[in-house]
């Protein structure tokens, strides 16, 4: 995939011999053989790479600051000659300090590089320098490990003086003066050769109607812009302009792929008669909410066609999506063929057979469960429910990942559905799928996730899947009420929890790790049981992690359904579909390891009766960004405001997991920032692909 995205950004290392973009980064004026190795390091081969190059950040040297109006905490560049310089080392500590002294004419400033002598030899009396930083005092004026650049020449003014200049991601031994000049030189030489991507769907000219919708400079203006803009608003306009390229060429690659298996395959019709569904639906205690029967109509509409449907179930955790995954499985049972259910975890496998049984054996449904620990005990490959039955022969397979490996084999598959898509990669995902195709036919395909994922993340990710939501919650749920509290807090919360069990209720204690581990602070399940049983004392505690024996696990948690445990010491195995009503309590220790997404995740466990929940987040809050979470959560459950939140916090590539996801490696997008530019570039694909007039170029 990220070949693909290169394309579009990098038109230089894929052009023809002939194009001068695609020339070696040698041909660049002022590229020796030596720098030609730095810039290698930089995955710079080409001119074209060069050229895309985009800088880190800006510096405003139109706008220098006076050392005498430096204020504490704020990065800006000042300018300055050195008037001293000098290592002084502390007696004792062997600790020493390199000091270099500037004067701009209204005040000096220090700036200081704490245990790095060697700098001594970059600088001397009398040089000019550029220093970016903060001040980290005003008395004296001092930055701690400034970065600096030294004017050596004062001819070249127009490149790096009195402007808005890039500063670049470098490597040890090209200064950015040297990077900058290159890149000066390299645009005057080849920006005008930069062409338009192979398939030309973003305009060049404004569209007057929409004037924001897109970003409508040419790529050479747009690469002018990028490294040397005449204003802050150009850079930017320069980069989205970019980032535009990359969101088409991903959004080409991936409706391409969907639109490929829609001419490839047919699918086996599985829009069901609805004498499965119809008993069913009658034995339920309740009705489906608006939003699950919404779904499900959306949902067999494309089973009974013959195009394969290819749908993401996003709803929150306790949204009831189990109950639509079943509902989709009769359909296709039905219509006389096999389903097939993938879960990321044994105990989520478990849990979904359990209820899948207790929903469908009065139908006469036979349900088979495959995880690999039951076969890796040589028990039976196959746990069925019952026998098969001559009047329904068709059957639905639970499993873990197990359902991928050779060894399974399943015919007749009209429906594919995962459990919490984003544990699993496409990959695994199309593996499965594979199962079920033969020469023409392919199964159906409903994947689902709890964890709510912003748009644009889910546009990019699952640009080919069409999404259905369920915006509704079950009714009678009681509400949850979320704290943050130090860890000091420990024995209040636990006096808490004794009241709430003592009405009956059951609690979740999280930990972050099974273990003990180097960083004693970080408490472990195994070693914090003990007490955790003693603190609760006579409540009956339970203790489950991954490590366990599965029939371990199992009892634990077939003993804490049935409320002969009481609290469940646990890590961040049940933050999946585990489903306990009567749990209103969950304590997390050090929750600020966790992440947003896994806290709202484990979170969700409790909340799913009609009592009231709590949650108790113990965090210790060094970090700004610990900090930040903890106050998202107390502020909202809301899964997509924090799923917006993270995204924002942490970034794509960190939410979803890069090599799991096949995540592509953006230039210049942010998933965060371009949410219209992803929405354009998926719209300006899906006219080019499906032969709609595309609306710009008429
Ligand atoms: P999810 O998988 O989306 O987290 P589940 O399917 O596990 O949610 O449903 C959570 C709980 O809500 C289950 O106990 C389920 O039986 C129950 N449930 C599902 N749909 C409804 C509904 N329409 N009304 C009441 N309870 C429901
Ligand atoms: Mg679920």
């Amino acid at each position: 995939m990220s070949e693909v995205i290169q394309s579009g950004a990098r038109s230089g290392s894929r052009v023809s011999p002939s194009d001068p973009l695609g020339l070696p980064v040698s041909a660049a004026r002022g590229v020796g053989r030596e720098r030609v190795q730095l810039l290698n390091r930089l995955r710079i081969e080409t001119i074209g790479d060069l050229l895309f190059h985009g800088p880190r950040r800006y510096e405003d040297r139109r706008q220098l600051c006076r050392i005498k109006e430096l204020v504490e905490g704020q990065a800006v560049t000042v300018r300055g000659s050195v008037v001293a310089a000098g290592v002084r080392t502390f007696r004792g500590g062997g600790k020493s300090v390199f000091e270099v002294v500037l004067d701009d004419g209204t005040a000096r400033l220090h700036c200081r590089w704490w245990n790095q002598p060697y700098m001594e030899k970059f600088f001397a009396v009398g040089d000019q320098l550029f220093a970016y930083g903060k001040a980290t005092s005003l008395r004296p004026r001092a930055m701690d490990h400034p970065e600096t650049e030294k004017i050596t020449d004062e001819g070249d003014e127009q490149v790096h003086l009195n402007r808005i200049v890039p500063v670049y991601p470098a490597t040890e031994g090209l200064t950015q003066r040297a990077l900058r000049l290159m890149l000066w030189r390299a645009i005057e030489d080849y920006a005008d050769l930069v062409g338009e991507p192979a398939l030309r769907l973003v305009p060049t000219e404004p569209d007057l109607e929409h004037p924001q919708r897109i970003p409508w400079l040419g790529r050479p203006q747009a690469i002018r812009d990028l490294h040397f803009p005449p204003a802050p608003s150009a850079a930017e306009q320069a980069r989205r302009r970019l980032a535009l390229d990359e969101f088409v060429a991903l959004q080409l690659t991936i409706q391409q792929r969907r639109l490929n298996l829609e001419r490839k395959w047919r699918a086996r019709p599985c829009g069901g008669d609805n004498r499965l569904m119809k008993p069913f639906l009658t034995s339920l205690p309740f009705k489906l909410t608006g939003a699950q029967t919404r779904v499900l109509r959306e949902i067999r509409a494309e089973l009974g066609n013959t195009v394969p449907m290819r749908r993401l179930l996003q709803g929150d955790v306790g949204s009831g999506k189990s109950l639509v995954a079943a509902c989709a499985a009769l359909m296709a049972l039905e219509s006389g063929y096999n389903v097939v259910l993938m879960a990321p975890t044994e105990i989520l496998a478990e849990q979904l057979w359990t209820n899948f049984r207790r929903w469908f054996d009065p139908l006469g449904v036979a349900i088979d469960l495959r995880t690999g620990s039951r076969k890796a005990e040589g028990e039976l490959p196959l746990t069925s429910s019952s026998a098969p039955n001559p009047r329904l022969p068709e059957r639905v397979v639970i499993g873990t990942h197990a359902l991928v490996q050779d060894s399974f084999q399943l015919d007749r598959i009209g429906l594919v559905i995962i459990d919490e898509q984003h544990k699993f990669g496409v990959t695994q995902r199309e593996a499965l799928l594979r199962k079920g195709r033969d020469t023409l036919e392919a199964p159906h395909l409903l994947v689902m996730t709890a964890t709510p994922i912003p748009r644009t993340l889910g546009l990019t990710l699952y640009g080919d899947l069409d999404v259905s939501v369920l915006d509704e919650l079950p009714g009678g749920r009681g509400q949850i009420r979320t704290y943050v509290r130090a860890p000091e807090a420990l024995p209040k919360v636990w006096a808490f929890v004794q009241e709430e069990l003592s009405k009956g209720r059951q609690a979740y204690v999280v930990y972050s790790r099974v273990s003990e581990a180097e960083q004693e602070e970080i408490k472990a399940v195994t070693k914090e049981f003990g007490r955790v049983e003693s603190a609760l004392a006579p409540h009956a505690v339970g203790l489950l992690h991954g490590q366990l024996h599965p029939e371990e696990k199992e009892r634990v948690m077939a003993a804490f359904r049935n409320g002969s445990i009481k609290a469940l010491v646990t890590t961040s195995v049940i933050e999946v579909g585990v489903d306990v009503p009567n749990a209103t309590v969950m304590v997390v220790e050090n929750a600020e390891q966790f992440g947003l997404a896994q806290l709202h995740q484990l979170r969700g466990r409790i909340g799913r009766g009609g009592h009231h929940s709590h949650c108790i987040l113990l965090a210790r809050q060094k970090t700004e960004e610990a900090v930040a979470r903890m106050k998202v959560m107390a502020g909202t459950n809301n899964g997509f405001e924090i799923a917006e939140a993270d995204l924002a916090l942490r970034g794509a590539g960190e939410l979803v997991g890069r090599d799991q996801s096949g995540m592509p490696d953006f230039r210049f997008g942010h998933l965060a920032r371009d949410r219209d530019l992803v929405e354009t570039a998926r719209e300006l694909a899906w006219n080019h692909l499906r032969g709609a007039v595309n609306p710009i170029e008429g």
